[in-house]
């Protein structure tokens, strides 16, 4: 009992670390690139900060869970050796776990997206006006379950290597950070190319902040363009979020962002769903 303690303790301070440095950098980056950028935004900031910490405790656990499962019971099908499945398996399997944690991210954030779930959880995600890199965990402790149970049961049903699952988590901890900064890291290219219709970045995550009802997705558009819940890319809003000398601007609809046009409830206050 004292050792999964232990495993649990171990990996909430893991999770907060990675947050602190992972959006540090990235904030730091971002007050570099665009000084405009973090301006007045201290106190939402320190609101994103909070959040995010009490979250790494609720995604700490779980993963504690797992750390201990997999090193004193093996019961996890997290395996070491590289050849223990076909080497095809390595990228394949990140792609798995990838598409799962989409499919189960677009379902339930669309659910938060009812007025009940809205006003008790998801509205503290959307408190952050625009995000910032700090806002990657700001979620409500309630949303924050459903977002750390995740990849914990995932590797309890799919085999991964235990470096291929340090790939997903990598890409998890950078995207979650990166698609709320407030300007696309990515090049342009690849955002608006053929790679661009698939994959989600920042300019497509800015579009769900400002619009609330669209752009639902985690990692990939599938599901929203599935579900005729996509709108393309954003614009970012904030001023100084310039690149290359010219405006980061999405070809979607993101210049359309008069909110009184906006069909939904949820525009122009966090807390009104
Ligand atoms: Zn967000
Ligand atoms: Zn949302």
């Amino acid at each position: 009992m004292l050792a999964l303690f232990l495993s649990a303790l171990a990996m909430t301070v893991i999770v907060g670390v990675r947050y602190l440095l992972t959006s540090g950098a990235f904030a730091w980056a971002t007050s570099r690139k665009f000084p405009q950028r973090l301006v007045g935004q201290r106190a939402q900031v320190r609101r994103e900060i909070g959040w995010s910490l009490a979250s790494a405790a609720i995604y700490g656990v779980p993963a504690g869970v797992v750390a201990w499962a997999w090193q004193q019971r093996g019961w996890t099908r997290i395996y070491m050796g590289a050849r223990d499945y076909p080497l095809w398996w390595l990228p394949l399997s990140v792609l798995a776990f990838l598409l799962a944690h989409d499919t189960w991210f677009y379902w339930t954030h669309r659910w938060m997206h009812r007025p009940t779930p809205f006003r008790i959880a998801h509205a503290v995600h959307h408190a952050s006006k625009p995000p910032t890199a700090w806002a990657a965990m700001s979620f409500h402790p309630w949303e924050a379950l459903t977002g750390a149970v995740v990849i914990p049961l995932l590797v309890f049903v799919i085999p991964i290597h235990v470096a291929a699952l340090g790939v997903v988590l990598a890409v998890m901890t950078v995207m979650g950070v990166t698609n709320h900064m407030g300007w696309e890291m990515f090049p342009l290219m690849l955002v608006h190319g053929k790679a661009g219709q698939w994959l989600i970045t920042a300019s497509h995550h800015e579009l769900h902040h400002q619009r609330y009802r669209c752009n639902y997705g985690l990692y990939f558009r599938f599901w929203d363009r599935l579900c005729g819940t996509d709108s393309g890319l954003g614009e970012f809003a904030a001023a100084g979020a310039v690149r290359g000398g010219s405006r980061c601007i999405g070809r979607g609809n993101g210049a359309a962002l008069n909110a009184e046009r906006q069909p939904d409830g949820q525009r122009g206050g966090a807390a009104r769903p």
